[in-house]
This record gives structure tokens, sequence and C-alpha cells, in this order.
């Protein structure tokens, strides 16, 4: 088995820092809820709210989708939820990755009948080759090739979620 580097720590960072400043001058003046989907959101999560300069609320929820895009259609199954009411508030949801896009989607769709203020998404990585639902990503740090990947909160059988960059996983 092997690792290799796919995206460093350098350019994750580079461009963590930029999508915190996007994000300040978007809300300015405002407050945002920051809700990060557990457990891959983890690392990404702390880094980026370092680098937003306007108040934050940090929130975490669980959800997984049912994985059957013919019958799920954009529900999930909420194992953790977040404490706070986000009625009439700034909501900006935090995803490792979108795949099928059927986990983001769904806890969008809960989200949206909690009538938030506004309702948006920050995903780390986005893989379009296997997109199932249509999804709206507000925020993207990177987009990436058909691959499997791990590393910066990402896990291949639970571990590798702590090493500082994202790399891909080889087998042999
Ligand atoms: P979805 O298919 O609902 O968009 O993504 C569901 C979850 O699958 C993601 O939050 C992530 O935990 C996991 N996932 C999807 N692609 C990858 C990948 O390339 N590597 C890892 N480690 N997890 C992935």
């Amino acid at each position: 088995m092997s690792i290799d580097t796919y995206i460093s720590q350098e350019d994750i960072a580079k461009r963590v820092k930029e999508l915190g400043q996007q994000i300040s001058k978007d809300y300015e003046g405002e407050e945002l809820v920051v809700v990060g989907v557990l457990n891959g959101c983890f690392l990404f999560m702390a880094d980026l709210i370092r680098e937003i300069k306007i108040p934050v609320y940090v929130e975490f929820m669980k959800a997984s989708s049912y994985g059957d895009s013919t019958t799920s259609s954009g529900k999930v199954d909420i194992q953790l939820d977040i404490k706070q009411d986000i009625a009439g508030r700034n909501v900006l949801v935090v995803e490792d990755i979108v795949d099928t896009g059927l986990t983001i989607s769904g806890v969008c769709n809960d989200f949206t009948a909690r009538n938030p203020k506004s309702l948006k998404v920050c995903s780390l990585l986005f893989k379009p080759a296997r997109l199932e639902n249509e999804v709206q990503i507000d925020y993207l740090a990177f987009e990436i090739e058909d691959k499997f990947v791990i590393g910066y909160g990402l896990d291949y059988a639970g571990k590798y979620r702590e090493l500082p960059y994202i790399g891909i996983y080889n087998e042999d």
C-alpha cells in the first residue's frame, strides 16, 4: 500500500485562506452559523473558521444518506443534530467532499425546512464524475478527479484522517 500526495498542505492552506476571505467579505456586517458535517469536515472546519473574520457560531452534525438516489431523493438520516435554532439566521454547511451529492442535498433539504435567513454550502472537495443529485456548492476549495482520496479529515476504513495533506490511496 502507498499514498501519493494529491493536494499539498501548502496548497490547502492557501485555498482555505482564500475561501475564508471570500466568506468574510460576502457576509460582512452579519453573523454566521457554520455547521460542519462530521466526521470528515473536522480539520477543514477548524482551519476555515480561523480564516473567517466575522462572528461565527460553530456547530456540528452527523448525517448519512440512504445511499440509493432512486428511492431516497435527498433524504438523510440525522444521527447527531445541531443544538441551535437556525430560523432567520445565516447558515453555512461545511462538507469534506461532495461525491454523489446525496448527503449534502439531504442536509440542505432538512435545513431549508427550518427557515434560515440564508443557506449556503462550502465543500473542501467536489468529484463531479459521480454526482447524482444536482447540488449548489457556493464555496469550493478543489474540484478533483474520480479517485478515492484520504487525509485532511478523510478516512480509509477509519484511518488516515490525521494526514496534513490530501492523498490518493493505492492498494498495491
Ligand atoms: P456523497 O456521496 O453523499 O456526496 O458523499 C458521502 C460521503 O462519502 C462523504 O462525506 C465522504 O465521507 C465519503 N466519500 C466520498 N468520496 C470519498 C473519497 O474519495 N474519500 C473518502 N475518504 N471519503 C469519500
